[in-house]
């Protein structure tokens, strides 16, 4: 008999109960025990409604109050010394220091870095090693989760980051870099008591993750899973299930099959079915196999029937040793559909959230091992969702696909190249050398809240709306004007969300009410789910930026998100691939550019800060990604004439290994993050002549610090030694919202001061 198990269930509640709870006790309205007891309502309805499904192992140790890669520095005893003292007082306090960053006395002490877990939009502590590092076992924090756990079944598996993984996803944090896998001996050591106190707990298997499996290991590290797992595997009185996901092993079989483990699990959904055929000529049959089926980080109701035949290709060899569950955990998917009120009742037989997924992996296994006449009714629906969605008119609009299936490379082609467009460009505006601009948005204030509200509840009409978000835009001009800055922008006062925002106005998307996923510790995202061919319902930020730009003698610039960041940003259709979403939606982005150009905008920009987050693992994937993301923007924006200026944006420094694909989206203009690592992403282009104009962040907006006109000269200094100064913009890291006006204004006017002082110096 198949059995079914899950690798891990979202923990952020259905409507969100921890996040509340959370931001309660971080402002101390309630006390630590009635925020566990939040935690013990969560995770008792998880395991219940586990059980009733008939999931038959239970998980625990998927709970975290932020963080399971800062739970797993807990357990192991690392903690940053700058948080050491606090540990004795109160773990749990502790724990949340070290992810936020205030000390007891009110003292704020710098929080660890966060990061994105894989290709993923969660969030991480980054742990932090010392060349000494010491590891020392504490289980506190998880006890309780074991104690209630034992309270359901006896059938417990624990879910735990595995030591090479741990090791990988943390940083030295010495003055030099040092070898963390030196590290790794007495690492082992430490999770051989952590596996002999599971033991004793009564645990039956760890669901040890090792995704980094799925990425291409260089060898040490494959080494380190080996010298892990030999030890770990040879000695151990739990059970291990080596946990891979995000992509195929297919690489690395051979070697994980010769160590003394007892299960592996796969995800089968983003490394491929095709894997069931290959595993069994590497993975025994004696020990246990898990296939992650379901897959766990989308919205969209498992085809049983197809999943059903997948299986075939293992139900006989692994019979009893076959486990079904999720590709990875359900994490990343939200919680309840049933929830949603307001869903389209079709679109809604479409989808499964985490409760239903869970309720799709205990199917396919009783349907497995007892037949399928026995979820016959289970099969019968998911056939008839696939089917409804295969001719569905709310999916499929012909012209739509008759437009994207009439592309030709001719219109992801500008007019004429770059050198010829910068003479052009020139000509037309007239901008000073080293011009300033911002990324966008502009403090997001009370005032424009409560409009954003009043107009959503119905409380104001359209009118009294638009009359409030003009007089956010007059404002934001005016205050630009005072500063001097060089290119204006409206300031975004209408978007909630830069892709939200887009997606409304968008056919082929809907929006949930309570479709949250967590993105890190209590902060949740609600992205959109893309359900069929997009098209523009009408035009999008024409007035807006009409208006702006009749404020000012100024260049206002036109400001939309691209296709990759809205697809990277949504929940994507299964059913067509990814480059043809990405067509679809920069098609009627290239509409909206047009018209804005039709209306005398003629600076547009075009977000991707998710350029670079889609990137696949596997590098062998990459080239084509970047071949389809760049020809998306393309596509978007290469309709206008030369004299038409496009800007695009990007939040992420590392990207050296794509700075040819950043090249190719033939931006004329492109502003990017750099001032918080220091300008290291200059160094690219000591190598590559980027050929456009760039602007690299001179003002770190992460920050309320607002940077003297000293230290932003002194950046644009650092920036004119790696990049011709006439092919530089002066300009922040990203967009404003998140400050307020006491800081963006002198900083901004600083950054401006700075760029005409280095003006008058070239003159000179
Ligand atoms: N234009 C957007 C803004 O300024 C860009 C945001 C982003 O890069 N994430 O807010
Ligand atoms: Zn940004």
């Amino acid at each position: 008999m198949a059995q079914s198990h899950l690798l891990g269930l979202p923990r952020i509640g259905a409507k969100r109960e921890l996040k509340f709870a959370l931001e309660k006790y971080w402002r101390g309205e309630i006390n630590q025990s009635e925020l566990q007891q939040v935690a013990s309502v969560i995770r008792q309805h998880n395991w219940q409604s586990a059980q009733d499904k008939g999931i038959d192992w239970l998980t625990v140790g998927d709970f975290s109050f932020y963080d399971q890669v800062l739970d797993t520095s807990i357990l192991l005893g690392v903690v940053p010394e700058r948080f050491a003292e606090g540990e004795a007082d109160n773990l749990l306090d502790n724990y949340f220091r070290i992810a936020r960053g205030s000390a007891p006395e009110g003292t704020q002490v710098q929080p660890s870095e966060m990061t994105k877990w894989f290709n993923t939009n969660y969030h991480y502590i980054v742990p932090e090693f010392t060349n000494d590092q010491a590891f020392n076992l504490n289980t506190e924090l998880l006890q309780p989760q074991i104690t209630q756990a034992k309270e359901f079944s006896n059938q417990l598996k624990i879910q735990l980051i595995g030591p090479v993984t741990y090791l990988w996803l943390g940083k030295s944090r010495n003055a030099h870099e040092f070898d963390k896998l030196k590290l790794l001996p007495e690492l082992v050591t430490t999770y051989q008591k952590l596996l002999t106190y599971f033991e004793q707990q009564g645990i039956e298997w760890v669901q040890v993750e090792e995704p980094i499996l799925a990425l291409d290991l260089e060898d040490e590290w494959l080494n380190a899973i080996t010298q892990a797992y030999t030890e770990l595997g040879s000695e151990a009185s739990v059970k291990l299930l080596l946990t891979t996901y995000f992509d195929h092993i297919n690489d690395k079989l051979d070697r994980v099959a010769e160590l003394p483990l007892d299960g592996l699990h796969l995800d089968v959904v983003s490394g491929g079915t095709e894997q069931l055929l290959n595993v069994a000529n590497y993975w025994p049959k004696s020990k246990v196999l898990s296939v992650g089926i379901v897959n766990g980080r989308n919205v969209w109701r498992n085809d049983l029937g197809q999943s059903l035949k997948a299986l075939e290709a293992v139900k006989v060899r692994y019979e009893d040793n076959l486990w079904i569950s999720t590709s990875c955990s359900l994490l990343h998917s939200p919680v309840e559909l049933n929830s949603e009120q307001k869903l389209d009742t079709e679109l809604k037989t479409w989808l499964a959230f985490a409760e239903q997924k869970v309720q799709e992996v205990a199917d396919l296994t009783v349907g497995l091992t007892r037949g399928e006449n026995v979820i016959s009714s289970a099969l019968q629906g998911s056939a008839s969702a696939v089917a409804s969605k295969q001719v569905s008119s709310r999916v499929h609009n012909q012209e739509v696909q008759d437009r994207t299936n009439s592309i030709t490379d001719v219109l992801r082609q500008r007019q004429s190249e770059f050198g010829k467009r910068k003479l052009a460009q020139r000509k037309h505006f007239k901008f000073p050398q080293l011009a300033t601009t911002t990324i966008g948005s502009f403090p997001q204030t009370d005032s424009i809240r409560q409009a954003r509200r009043a107009f959503k509840a119905k409380e104001i009409d359209e009118q009294a709306y638009t009359k409030a978000i003009r007089t956010e835009i007059q404002q934001a001009i005016k205050e630009q004007e005072r500063i001097g800055l060089d290119v204006l922008v409206h300031g975004e006062a209408e978007r909630n969300d830069m892709v939200e925002y887009f997606g409304e106005q968008l056919n082929g998307f809907t929006f949930t009410q309570f479709g949250w996923v967590q993105s890190y510790g209590s902060r949740c995202v609600k992205p959109p789910i893309i359900y069929g061919d997009v098209s523009r319902k009408q035009a999008i930020t024409v007035e807006w930026s009409k208006y702006a730009q009749s404020l000012s003698e100024k260049k206002v610039k036109g400001m939309l998100t691209g296709p990759t960041t809205i697809l990277a940003w949504s929940f994507e259709r299964e059913d067509l691939a990814a480059p043809h979403i990405a067509d679809q939606i920069a098609l009627a982005l290239r509409d909206e550019v047009l018209d804005l150009e039709k209306n005398g905008i003629d600076v547009i920009q075009i977000d991707e800060p998710a350029f670079r987050e889609l990137l696949p693992l596997r590098k062998s994937e990459q080239p084509q990604y970047l071949e389809w993301s760049v020809n998306a923007f393309r596509l978007s924006a290469a309709g206008v004439a030369d004299t038409t200026q496009i800007h695009t944006h990007m939040c992420y420094s590392e990207f050296n290994e794509i700075i040819d694909s950043i090249a190719r989206l033939d931006a004329d203009v492109i502003t990017i993050e750099s001032s918080r690592s220091d300008m290291e992403l200059l160094q690219t282009f000591n190598d590559f002549k980027y050929p456009n104009e760039i602007g690299p962040g001179v003002y770190d907006i992460h920050s309320p610090r607002i940077p003297t006109k000293e230290e932003v000269s002194e950046l644009i200094e650092l920036a004119a030694n790696h990049v011709p100064v006439d092919q530089l913009w002066v300009n922040p890291d990203c967009g404003l919202k998140t400050r307020n006006w006491d800081q963006v204004r002198p900083a901004l006017k600083n950054l401006v001061d700075a760029a005409q002082e280095m003006r008058q110096k070239l003159t000179a």
